[in-house]
């Protein structure tokens, strides 16, 4: 018998490798820019069709390469930055391994144009899936520019497997901002489909971080310093005020390299603790300097975690040097301790108030009930009208409160109904209590609304007088247009009125008297949040999130309680909200008996 085992092709095993370096465009736009700054480019320009599936251009100005090296750098395993196993712990370079362009022209057409200084003319290249097809010389500037064509073309399955457009964005602007927020000496430029997204000149790190997460945040940074022989900390955290839900504004760096750090992450966490609103998490950009070889160098080209040799002691000073800020901050707020404001930037401290929310009833409506739906065949003019019918008082004079005990005598009579608190509702029957969390109730009845209307495509808007101008940073506003569809069906419509600044021109006919801004930006964190959950889908997260906005601050007397309970029964799961919480809570006699034992 002969021998079996044969040596892989390169082209086989650059596939294979391309497996785990490139999983998306996004990591094609990580690996390019990466060399781009090894190479010492002051200037980068990401230029991406279709998130990146039909073309990914990275042109800088950095040392270029030779026509030998140009021609190497398509090899597996060829560097110029690593020359033996002692270089790994000194490395200051982004990338090391030599894998990413062998990888890359595995799987996709690559034109490669280079010119060093000292050439006269440059050299142009093109693979496709790791076949030379070109190799001539050609004029051109300084620098690189590399364009990757049909990622993923001789690999059917991956090109399959890529996502939405907004989604493979979306990946391909967290590679980039994490990029960008290390390197502020080097000005980059985003453009998608010929669109700019973002123009990023050379400037200090604040003004970075303003320039790519939008100019309400500049307002919110507080600077921190703290320098050992361990470690270096810089950067910025959050006031614990303007915290919110999402987690995309946490950033850790060392040695200018993005990385994730669970157990840094709760030193933060920890310092923070007891002075945040409930449920929300501050944003901060924390950069971390060590000597190299303190740390187990990231071997894996896609891996974020990163081990260090003083761990607990960075922990806590990180956690120290985030209290001693946040409780600057706390003694004289008024005061701005930031060294690094050489800059002036317009801040909008535009005071939002808060309207108290509240929901439009029409008393005749019912969601399960399309032909008494008369809330949606109001005219446009109607939504300005001072409509007195709909105070919650004239709700339930007359013929109003009748309805309830009609249709739910047999549930519960809720005569004696007590409001608590201004949020809960208590009533007996028979021989128990019943307390009822109205809030949780609303937002049961809401969710189910809109919910509703999510599933019959039934679109009831109400044009909105006096727009307010939303400026959203670039990737909430992909998230927005990602959830349009969605969100026009029930109503909602929205005007671009510049870059990633929308108007909100119409909402869904039930919401009346909501803060519209804090509405969208509710609707964008909870997108972000539930995403990843294949349990919940679009019109949950949508249904639920502009329920939840209906509820917020919302204060009962016992009308509107009495109507609202009236109005959970109807509803298909009266005993839970959408998120599981308990709504009703009976005690029967004998436990209220045993509370006085
Ligand atoms: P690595 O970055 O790990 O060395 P890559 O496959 O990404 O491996 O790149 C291989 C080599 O190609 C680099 O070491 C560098 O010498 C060269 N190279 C890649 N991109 C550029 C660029 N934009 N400018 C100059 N040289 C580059
Ligand atoms: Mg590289």
């Amino acid at each position: 018998m002969s021998d079996l085992i044969k040596l892989l092709p390169d082209s086989v095993a650059n596939q294979i490798a391309a497996g785990e370096v490139i999983q998306r465009p996004a990591s094609v736009v990580k690996e390019l820019v990466e060399n781009a700054i090894d190479a010492k480019a002051s200037e980068v320009i990401v230029n991406i069709v279709d998130a990146g599936r039909t073309s990914i251009q990275i042109i800088d100005n950095g040392t270029g390469m030779s026509e030998t090296d140009a021609r190497l750098s398509f090899e597996r395993h060829s560097t110029s930055k690593l020359r033996n196993i002692d270089d790994l712990f000194a490395l200051n370079t982004m990338g090391f391994r030599g894998e990413a362009l062998a990888s890359i022209a595995s799987v996709s057409q690559v034109e490669l144009k280079t010119k060093r200084e000292e050439d006269e003319l440059g050299i142009e290249i093109r693979i496709a899936g790791s076949n030379i097809e070109i190799q001539e010389p050609v004029s051109c500037s300084k620098g690189t520019n590399f364009q990757i064509k049909n990622l993923f073309f001789n690999v059917p399955a991956r090109r399959k497997f890529l996502k939405t457009d907004g989604t493979e964005f979306r990946h391909i602007l967290e590679e980039f901002q994490r990029v960008a927020l290390t390197n502020t000496d080097i000005s980059f430029k985003l453009y998608h489909n010929k669109t700019e997204v973002f123009n990023l000149p050379k400037s200090v790190l604040r003004q970075r971080i303003v320039n790519v997460f939008g100019k309400n945040l500049n307002a919110s940074l507080i600077s921190i310093e703290n320098v050992t022989d361990i470690v270096e900390i810089k950067g910025f955290i959050g006031k614990p005020d303007s915290a919110r839900k999402n987690r995309g504004r946490q950033y850790f760096f060392v040695n200018n390299r993005y990385m994730r750090h669970p157990y840094f992450y709760r030193a933060v966490m920890d310092a923070y603790k007891n002075i945040l609103p409930p449920e929300t998490i501050p944003s901060f950009f924390i950069y971390l300097y060590v000597k190299p070889e303190s740390i187990d160098i990231n071997i894996h080209p896609t891996k974020t975690e990163i081990k260090f040799e003083e761990e607990k002691f960075i922990y806590q000073l990180l956690h120290v040097t985030i209290k001693q800020a946040l409780g600057r901050f706390n003694i004289m707020p008024s005061i701005d301790f930031d060294v690094n404001t050489d800059f002036e930037i317009p801040v909008a401290t535009k005071d939002t108030i808060i309207a108290p929310p509240k929901v439009n009833y029409d008393p005749s409506y019912s969601p399960f009930n399309s032909s008494s739906n008369s809330a949606s065949k109001k005219s446009y003019d109607d939504f300005f009208k001072k409509d007195d019918t709909k105070d919650w008082e004239k709700l339930f004079t007359e013929e109003n409160t009748e309805k309830p005990t009609e249709l739910f005598n047999e549930e519960f009579i809720p005569t004696d109904l007590i409001v608590f608190a201004g949020k809960y509702g208590m009533f007996s029957n028979s021989d128990k209590l019943t307390i009822i969390n109205l809030k949780s109730a609303l937002y049961r009845i809401n969710f189910e609304l809109f919910k509703g209307s999510l599933l019959n495509s039934k679109s009831n808007a109400q044009k909105i007088m006096f727009q307010d101008e939303i400026e959203l940073t670039v990737d909430n506003y992909l998230i927005i247009n990602e959830m349009y569809d969605h969100l026009s069906v029930i109503g909602f419509d929205f005007k671009e009125v510049k870059a990633n600044t929308i108007e909100v021109i119409s909402v869904p006919g039930e919401i009346e008297n909501i803060d519209i801004p804090k509405l969208i930006e509710n609707l964008i964190e909870d997108y972000k949040l539930f995403e990843g959950d294949i349990k919940d889908n679009i019109d949950n997260i949508i249904a639920k999130s502009i329920a939840k906005s209906t509820i917020r601050n919302k204060q009962f007397d016992v009308n509107s309680a009495r109507y609202t309970i009236t109005e959970l029964y109807k509803t298909k799961e009266p005993s839970y909200t959408p998120d599981g919480k308990l709504i009703i809570k009976n005690m029967e006699k004998n436990q209220i008996d045993n509370l006085f034992l």
